[in-house]
Protein backbone atom coordinates (compact mmCIF):
# COMPACT_ATOMS: atom_id res chain seq x y z
CA UNK A 1 0.00 0.00 0.00
CA UNK A 2 1.75 3.24 -0.78
CA UNK A 3 -0.78 5.71 0.78
CA UNK A 4 0.09 6.22 4.30
CA UNK A 5 3.22 4.10 3.32
CA UNK A 6 6.83 5.49 4.66
CA UNK A 7 7.95 6.16 1.20
CA UNK A 8 4.54 8.09 0.03
CA UNK A 9 5.29 10.48 3.07
CA UNK A 10 8.99 10.98 1.67
CA UNK A 11 7.92 11.73 -1.51
CA UNK A 12 5.20 14.32 -0.25
CA UNK A 13 8.09 15.85 1.71
CA UNK A 14 10.14 16.27 -1.39
CA UNK A 15 6.87 17.40 -2.93
CA UNK A 16 6.41 20.23 -0.31
CA UNK A 17 10.17 21.05 -0.14
CA UNK A 18 10.24 21.50 -4.58
CA UNK A 19 7.06 23.20 -4.08
CA UNK A 20 8.23 26.05 -1.45
CA UNK A 21 11.77 26.29 -4.05
CA UNK A 22 9.45 26.52 -7.41
CA UNK A 23 6.33 29.27 -6.38
CA UNK A 24 8.95 32.04 -5.11
CA UNK A 25 11.48 31.74 -8.26
CA UNK A 26 8.10 31.44 -10.38
CA UNK A 27 6.45 34.26 -8.61
CA UNK A 28 10.03 36.38 -8.79
CA UNK A 29 10.42 35.60 -12.61
CA UNK A 30 6.78 36.75 -13.45
CA UNK A 31 6.75 39.81 -11.55
CA UNK A 32 9.82 40.56 -12.27
CA UNK A 33 9.45 40.72 -16.23
CA UNK A 34 5.99 42.87 -15.50
CA UNK A 35 8.16 45.23 -13.34
CA UNK A 36 10.67 45.60 -16.11
CA UNK A 37 7.85 46.08 -18.86
CA UNK A 38 6.31 48.58 -16.81
CA UNK A 39 9.65 50.70 -16.57
CA UNK A 40 10.35 50.79 -20.29
CA UNK A 41 7.46 51.42 -20.83
CA UNK A 42 7.62 54.75 -18.31
CA UNK A 43 10.96 55.21 -19.48
CA UNK A 44 9.24 55.07 -23.21
CA UNK A 45 6.78 57.88 -22.07
CA UNK A 46 9.11 59.87 -20.71
CA UNK A 47 11.29 60.12 -23.77
CA UNK A 48 8.15 61.66 -25.30
CA UNK A 49 7.51 63.81 -22.85
CA UNK A 50 9.62 67.07 -22.42
CA UNK A 51 11.97 67.29 -19.47
CA UNK A 52 10.50 68.22 -16.10
CA UNK A 53 12.80 69.93 -14.00
CA UNK A 54 12.03 69.18 -10.47
CA UNK A 55 11.14 71.89 -7.75
CA UNK A 56 13.19 71.25 -4.84
CA UNK A 57 10.94 70.71 -1.66
CA UNK A 58 10.09 72.87 0.68
CA UNK A 59 11.12 76.15 -0.68
CA UNK A 60 7.80 78.44 -1.14
CA UNK A 61 10.44 80.82 -2.75
CA UNK A 62 10.79 78.30 -5.58
CA UNK A 63 7.27 79.02 -6.78
CA UNK A 64 7.09 79.93 -10.50
CA UNK A 65 6.57 83.83 -10.92
CA UNK A 66 3.24 84.84 -10.86
CA UNK A 67 3.90 85.42 -15.03
CA UNK A 68 4.57 82.26 -15.50
CA UNK A 69 1.99 80.63 -13.94
CA UNK A 70 -1.09 79.78 -16.15
CA UNK A 71 -3.57 82.75 -16.97
CA UNK A 72 -7.29 82.20 -16.48
CA UNK A 73 -9.54 82.47 -19.32
CA UNK A 74 -11.42 85.96 -19.38
CA UNK A 75 -14.54 85.24 -18.75
CA UNK A 76 -16.95 85.48 -21.35
CA UNK A 77 -18.28 88.88 -21.72
CA UNK A 78 -15.58 90.20 -19.65
CA UNK A 79 -12.98 93.05 -21.05
CA UNK A 80 -9.89 92.24 -21.39
CA UNK A 81 -7.18 94.66 -19.56
CA UNK A 82 -5.64 97.38 -21.75
CA UNK A 83 -2.42 97.17 -21.67
CA UNK A 84 -0.43 99.62 -19.39
CA UNK A 85 1.56 101.34 -22.37
CA UNK A 86 -2.03 102.88 -23.58
CA UNK A 87 -1.90 105.32 -21.19
CA UNK A 88 1.95 106.38 -21.05
CA UNK A 89 2.10 110.25 -22.90
CA UNK A 90 -1.37 111.04 -23.09
CA UNK A 91 -0.82 113.85 -25.44
CA UNK A 92 0.35 111.48 -28.28
CA UNK A 93 -2.35 111.04 -30.53
CA UNK A 94 -3.37 112.19 -33.89
CA UNK A 95 -5.62 114.98 -34.46
CA UNK A 96 -8.49 113.63 -35.75
CA UNK A 97 -8.82 113.36 -39.68
CA UNK A 98 -10.54 110.83 -42.06
CA UNK A 99 -8.07 107.94 -42.93
CA UNK A 100 -7.41 106.42 -45.66
CA UNK A 101 -9.97 107.85 -48.21
CA UNK A 102 -7.79 109.47 -51.00
CA UNK A 103 -6.33 106.91 -54.00
CA UNK A 104 -5.50 109.15 -56.75
CA UNK A 105 -4.79 107.69 -59.62
CA UNK A 106 -1.49 108.53 -61.12
CA UNK A 107 -0.08 110.71 -57.86
CA UNK A 108 3.72 110.68 -56.50
CA UNK A 109 4.56 111.27 -53.06
CA UNK A 110 8.22 112.40 -52.94
CA UNK A 111 9.27 111.80 -48.97
CA UNK A 112 12.71 112.79 -47.55
CA UNK A 113 13.73 111.06 -44.24
CA UNK A 114 16.50 111.76 -41.99
CA UNK A 115 16.33 115.67 -42.25
CA UNK A 116 16.85 118.46 -41.51
CA UNK A 117 20.20 118.62 -42.46
CA UNK A 118 22.05 121.21 -44.80
CA UNK A 119 20.77 119.81 -47.18
CA UNK A 120 16.87 121.01 -46.54
CA UNK A 121 17.03 124.16 -47.97
CA UNK A 122 18.29 122.93 -51.31
CA UNK A 123 15.54 120.88 -51.65
CA UNK A 124 13.21 123.29 -50.70
CA UNK A 125 14.49 125.64 -53.43
CA UNK A 126 13.87 122.82 -56.46
CA UNK A 127 10.13 121.58 -54.93
CA UNK A 128 9.21 125.46 -54.96
CA UNK A 129 10.97 125.85 -58.83
CA UNK A 130 8.89 122.70 -59.53
CA UNK A 131 6.01 123.91 -57.77
CA UNK A 132 5.51 120.54 -56.22
CA UNK A 133 4.57 119.25 -52.62
CA UNK A 134 6.68 116.62 -50.72
CA UNK A 135 6.76 114.77 -47.56
CA UNK A 136 9.98 115.10 -44.43
CA UNK A 137 9.78 112.78 -42.18
CA UNK A 138 12.49 114.11 -39.61
CA UNK A 139 14.38 113.18 -36.48
CA UNK A 140 15.50 114.92 -33.23
CA UNK A 141 17.35 117.52 -33.60
CA UNK A 142 17.13 120.44 -31.34
CA UNK A 143 19.45 123.09 -32.98
CA UNK A 144 17.89 126.47 -33.57
CA UNK A 145 19.20 125.74 -37.70
CA UNK A 146 17.42 122.70 -37.46
CA UNK A 147 14.22 124.01 -35.79
CA UNK A 148 14.47 126.54 -38.51
CA UNK A 149 14.17 124.22 -41.50
CA UNK A 150 11.67 122.57 -39.71
CA UNK A 151 9.78 125.65 -40.00
CA UNK A 152 10.66 126.42 -43.42
CA UNK A 153 8.96 123.01 -44.14
CA UNK A 154 6.10 123.87 -42.92
CA UNK A 155 5.52 127.27 -43.97
CA UNK A 156 6.06 126.15 -47.95
CA UNK A 157 2.96 123.34 -47.83
CA UNK A 158 5.05 119.99 -47.23
CA UNK A 159 3.95 117.84 -44.75
CA UNK A 160 6.07 117.09 -41.73
CA UNK A 161 6.34 113.62 -40.39
CA UNK A 162 7.55 111.69 -37.65
CA UNK A 163 10.21 109.21 -38.29
CA UNK A 164 11.82 109.18 -34.85
CA UNK A 165 13.87 110.95 -32.44
CA UNK A 166 16.80 109.10 -32.08
CA UNK A 167 16.93 106.66 -35.32
CA UNK A 168 18.60 104.21 -33.29
CA UNK A 169 17.13 100.83 -34.33
CA UNK A 170 18.49 99.13 -31.26
CA UNK A 171 17.04 101.07 -29.12
CA UNK A 172 12.96 102.31 -30.11
CA UNK A 173 12.69 98.34 -31.33
CA UNK A 174 13.07 96.70 -28.15
CA UNK A 175 10.15 97.21 -27.15
CA UNK A 176 6.39 99.39 -27.33
CA UNK A 177 7.26 101.51 -24.46
CA UNK A 178 10.56 102.36 -26.00
CA UNK A 179 9.31 103.18 -29.23
CA UNK A 180 6.51 105.45 -27.22
CA UNK A 181 8.87 106.98 -25.68
CA UNK A 182 11.57 107.96 -28.49
CA UNK A 183 8.07 109.02 -30.58
CA UNK A 184 6.75 111.15 -27.91
CA UNK A 185 9.56 113.07 -27.72
CA UNK A 186 9.50 113.68 -32.07
CA UNK A 187 6.07 114.45 -31.55
CA UNK A 188 6.29 116.92 -29.09
CA UNK A 189 9.78 118.75 -30.90
CA UNK A 190 7.81 119.03 -33.95
CA UNK A 191 4.75 120.65 -32.41
CA UNK A 192 6.53 123.00 -30.03
CA UNK A 193 9.11 123.83 -33.23
CA UNK A 194 5.90 124.23 -35.60
CA UNK A 195 2.71 124.59 -34.32
CA UNK A 196 1.61 121.32 -36.26
CA UNK A 197 0.59 118.26 -34.99
CA UNK A 198 2.07 115.85 -36.78
CA UNK A 199 -0.23 112.58 -37.65
CA UNK A 200 2.02 110.45 -40.38
CA UNK A 201 5.19 108.36 -39.66
CA UNK A 202 7.64 106.43 -41.27
CA UNK A 203 9.39 103.75 -38.90
CA UNK A 204 13.19 104.30 -39.62
CA UNK A 205 14.25 101.39 -41.86
CA UNK A 206 10.72 100.56 -42.66
CA UNK A 207 7.76 99.10 -41.02
CA UNK A 208 9.35 95.97 -41.07
CA UNK A 209 12.51 95.20 -41.01
CA UNK A 210 15.91 93.84 -39.12
CA UNK A 211 15.59 95.17 -35.67
CA UNK A 212 11.66 94.88 -34.60
CA UNK A 213 9.99 91.70 -35.89
CA UNK A 214 9.13 90.54 -32.85
CA UNK A 215 7.54 94.23 -31.54
CA UNK A 216 6.07 95.46 -35.05
CA UNK A 217 2.43 94.13 -34.19
CA UNK A 218 2.13 95.60 -31.01
CA UNK A 219 3.75 99.09 -32.10
CA UNK A 220 1.56 99.58 -35.42
CA UNK A 221 -1.41 98.76 -33.39
CA UNK A 222 -0.55 100.99 -30.33
CA UNK A 223 0.51 103.82 -33.31
CA UNK A 224 -2.72 102.84 -35.00
CA UNK A 225 -4.40 103.12 -32.29
CA UNK A 226 -3.61 106.76 -31.40
CA UNK A 227 -4.30 107.70 -34.68
CA UNK A 228 -1.13 107.75 -36.48
CA UNK A 229 -0.99 106.87 -40.25
CA UNK A 230 2.42 105.46 -40.83
CA UNK A 231 4.00 104.91 -45.07
CA UNK A 232 6.29 102.80 -46.30
CA UNK A 233 7.90 103.39 -50.29
CA UNK A 234 7.26 101.12 -53.17
CA UNK A 235 10.17 103.37 -54.58
CA UNK A 236 13.43 103.28 -53.43
CA UNK A 237 16.30 105.86 -55.10
CA UNK A 238 19.04 104.00 -52.95
CA UNK A 239 20.60 106.76 -51.89
CA UNK A 240 21.27 105.53 -48.84
CA UNK A 241 23.49 103.14 -50.03
CA UNK A 242 26.51 102.72 -47.49
CA UNK A 243 29.33 102.22 -49.77
CA UNK A 244 29.30 106.23 -50.54
CA UNK A 245 27.67 108.44 -52.96
CA UNK A 246 25.42 107.34 -55.66
CA UNK A 247 25.51 108.82 -58.85
CA UNK A 248 22.84 111.36 -59.65
CA UNK A 249 22.11 109.36 -63.22
CA UNK A 250 21.66 105.72 -61.00
CA UNK A 251 19.61 107.43 -58.44
CA UNK A 252 17.13 109.27 -61.38
CA UNK A 253 17.01 105.61 -63.45
CA UNK A 254 15.70 104.04 -59.83
CA UNK A 255 13.25 106.83 -58.90
CA UNK A 256 11.97 106.30 -62.21
CA UNK A 257 12.27 102.26 -62.58
CA UNK A 258 8.72 102.16 -62.00
CA UNK A 259 7.10 104.39 -63.40
CA UNK A 260 5.20 102.95 -66.15
CA UNK A 261 3.90 100.24 -63.70
CA UNK A 262 2.48 101.98 -60.64
CA UNK A 263 -0.86 103.90 -60.41
CA UNK A 264 0.63 105.28 -57.24
CA UNK A 265 4.48 106.31 -55.88
CA UNK A 266 5.96 106.99 -52.97
CA UNK A 267 9.88 107.48 -53.08
CA UNK A 268 12.28 107.32 -50.58
CA UNK A 269 14.70 109.96 -50.71
CA UNK A 270 17.37 111.36 -47.74
CA UNK A 271 17.69 114.82 -46.50
CA UNK A 272 21.33 113.96 -45.11
CA UNK A 273 24.13 116.14 -45.30
CA UNK A 274 26.33 113.65 -47.04
CA UNK A 275 23.36 112.90 -50.15
CA UNK A 276 24.58 115.47 -51.89
CA UNK A 277 24.00 113.54 -55.28
CA UNK A 278 19.88 113.10 -54.09
CA UNK A 279 19.81 117.00 -54.10
CA UNK A 280 21.75 116.78 -57.70
CA UNK A 281 19.08 114.37 -59.47
CA UNK A 282 16.03 115.87 -57.66
CA UNK A 283 15.05 118.35 -61.36
CA UNK A 284 15.77 115.08 -63.52
CA UNK A 285 13.25 112.90 -61.12
CA UNK A 286 10.31 115.36 -61.08
CA UNK A 287 10.84 116.09 -64.63
CA UNK A 288 10.31 112.29 -65.28
CA UNK A 289 7.19 111.78 -63.59
CA UNK A 290 5.76 115.16 -64.92
CA UNK A 291 6.56 113.51 -68.28
CA UNK A 292 4.81 110.09 -67.21
CA UNK A 293 1.80 112.50 -66.73
CA UNK A 294 2.05 111.96 -62.78
CA UNK A 295 0.62 114.62 -60.46
CA UNK A 296 2.64 115.38 -56.83
CA UNK A 297 1.36 115.42 -53.86
CA UNK A 298 2.44 115.39 -49.98
CA UNK A 299 1.51 112.88 -47.60
CA UNK A 300 -1.29 113.13 -45.38
CA UNK A 301 -3.36 111.05 -42.78
CA UNK A 302 -6.19 111.21 -45.00
CA UNK A 303 -4.39 109.34 -48.40
CA UNK A 304 -4.47 105.39 -48.42
CA UNK A 305 -1.00 104.32 -47.24
CA UNK A 306 1.75 102.26 -49.03
CA UNK A 307 1.85 99.52 -46.52
CA UNK A 308 4.64 96.60 -46.82
CA UNK A 309 3.26 93.18 -47.14
CA UNK A 310 3.62 91.44 -43.86
CA UNK A 311 5.29 88.09 -43.62
CA UNK A 312 3.24 85.28 -42.76
ZN1 LIG B 1 15.99 107.03 -41.73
Amino acid sequence: MYFGSVRFFKHLILVGLGLMVMVPITLCVVFGAENYALRAQAAEVERKSPPVVSQPAHTPEAAPAPSEQPKEAPALGMEPEAPAYQSLYPELYAPEAARGMVDEEKTVYLTFDDGPSVQTPKILEILERYDVKATFFVVGREDEQSKEWMRDIVAAGHTLGMHSYSHDYEKIYTSTEAFLEDYDRIFTLIKDTTGVVPSICRFPGGSINGYDGPTYREIIAELVRRGFVYFDWNVATGDAAETGLVKPAKLEENALSRVSSLRRAVVLMHDSAAKSTTVEALPAIIEGYQDAGFTFAPLTAEVAPVIYMYPD
